[in-house]
């Protein structure tokens, strides 16, 4: 039978205030001593009283704004019931029925295509601290003991909904990339997903194409990277369509999804809404958004990726997939533009970016904000190549030495002896003496065997280690065959 697959994702996003949720303490928590930034109110102690962090609610607006969702000019605190060791009060604050923004989308490019991705909500919550398993490979099951960090305790987070309009493993990391690019313009997250700042979980079923009625689906959670994602979603897919195939009903459950087994297995069963006891929070007062305050909002919004992109096609003459792979990161589309500021080949910069600088990129599994290589280096680099200095050959084995050391090219060209040999008396020597070890393959081109001559240039650049000019090898050796 064929089947039809259905995704929706949920999105957990770190907004990046200075402060927490509900207090003073400081939300930037990554990499800090265990439990030092904590207080009563994050802590859940009995008495302690929450406010609202005003920055959150803003950031949360703005970004429902960007996903063309509509803003709740009237919403409300709960409070979810339940317990977990790392969740002191027993309860979490967060939005039911009443969420902040709703029914928006993003439009996701696939193989050329547009498709709306539709939104279901944005709403804001706390997010809780964290469990540190000890032994057992950090995971739960084998474990010894555990710690838990209340650092996190607290932190915005911002829960982005679809709906389940996402068909197939592909579009889902699609959906994703897209939405982290629009959340790093907007500034609202720093979208890390291996700190957790960013974190998806994902809805699937499947049902046979044609069918309206949607399958029984499970959740997936622990895909911390786009690639998990894509992969955690396809070992899923074929799992759901090998349990229906064998006349088998898939169960509605949790899973957890193995980067290193690559599968994913039962975590529990799934919990429903009413199983929370959800109830308004009684400490805080609804929120009531002022028409006028969200329109400054939305007049305040920065250029947004689908606009950039545009931009980038008129500005710089780029190809629709040129310019949607240099805006597919707010750091991808900084680094373009600033080496625009003092380079003028457009073609140069995005051919390198997108070869040698994505390469080493996906190879070091690095983004581009986190590694050596700056705007000035990859401008220096192409300069060296324009004016002659060095071949374009060499220039790849100078751009790996820099995105290891990040060393200047200039420098490293220096300390290597890189130069490009264009002097003609040197060059001509060489050319000579290629030509009387190599008589017969001579000879051949001669006869008109035109491939002879590349074995001849060839023979010259392993002489010279690379760094003879070519087209001054090409001109000497024709001269003289
Ligand atoms: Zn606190």
């Amino acid at each position: 039978m064929e089947y039809e697959v259905v995704i929706g994702l949920e999105i957990h996003v770190e907004l990046l205030t200075e402060s927490k949720m509900f207090c003073g303490c400081s939300a930037r928590t990554f990499g800090e001593k265990p439990n030092t930034l904590t207080c009563p109110v994050c802590l859940g102690m009995p008495g302690s009283l929450p406010v609202i962090n005003e920055k959150a609610i803003e950031y949360t607006v703005k970004t429902g704004l960007a996903l063309n969702c509509n803003i709740a000019p009237f919403s409300q605190f709960h409070r979810k019931n339940y317990f977990y060791p790392d969740m002191v009060k027993n309860y979490q604050i967060s939005q039911y029925d009443l969420p902040l923004c709703t029914n928006g989308y993003i439009e996701v490019e696939m193989d050329g295509h547009s498709r709306r991705v539709g939104i279901t909500r944005v709403h804001l919550e706390e997010d809780t601290g964290k469990l540190v398993h000890v032994g057992g490979a950090g995971r739960i099951a084998g474990a010894e003991y555990s710690l838990v960090d209340f650092n996190r305790s607290g932190v915005p987070l911002m829960e982005i909904v679809t709906k389940p309009d996402i068909r197939s493993p592909d579009e889902a990391k699609a959906f994703l990339q897209k939405l982290k690019s629009i959340l790093e313009h907007l500034e609202v997250s720093d979208c890390n997903m291996e700190q957790g700042s960013l974190r998806c979980d994902a809805n699937v079923s499947i049902r046979p194409v044609g069918s309206k009625e949607l399958g029984i689906k499970t959740e997936v959670k622990n895909m911390n990277s786009f690639k998990a994602l894509q992969r955690a979603l396809a070992y899923e897919v074929e799992r759901q369509k090998e349990i229906l195939e064998q006349g088998g009903v898939v169960e509605q459950e949790t899973r957890h999804w193995d980067d290193v087994k690559n599968v994913t297995t039962s975590l529990r069963t799934k919990e429903y809404a009413h199983d929370y006891r959800y109830f308004p929070e009684p400490d805080l007062v609804p929120i009531e958004l002022d028409r006028e305050w969200i329109e400054s909002l939305r007049v305040s919004l920065p250029e947004l990726p689908d606009a950039r992109k545009k931009r980038f096609q008129e500005q710089y003459a780029l190809s629709s997939s040129d310019a949607s792979f240099l805006t597919s990161s707010k750091a991808l589309g900084d680094f373009f533009e600033e080496c625009m500021k003092s380079y003028s080949d457009v073609k140069k910069v995005s051919n390198w970016m997108m070869g040698e600088l994505l390469y080493h990129l996906n190879a070091a599994n690095m983004e581009i904000d986190e590694c050596a290589v700056t705007p000035k280096h990859l401008v220096q680099l192409l300069k060296l190549i324009d004016d002659g200095t060095i071949s374009g050959k060499i220039a790849k084995a100078v751009f790996e030495e820099m995105f290891e050391t990040g060393k200047l090219p200039q420098i490293i060209v220096e300390e290597k002896g890189l130069t490009q040999i264009t002097d003609e008396e040197e060059l001509t020597r060489i050319v000579e003496l290629v030509l009387e070890e190599n008589p017969g393959v001579v000879e051949d081109y001669r006869k008109g065997r035109e491939r002879a001559l590349g074995f001849l240039v060839g023979q010259v650049m392993r002489l010279t280690k690379g760094r003879a000019n070519p087209q001054l090898v090409n001109k000497l050796l024709r001269e003289r065959l």
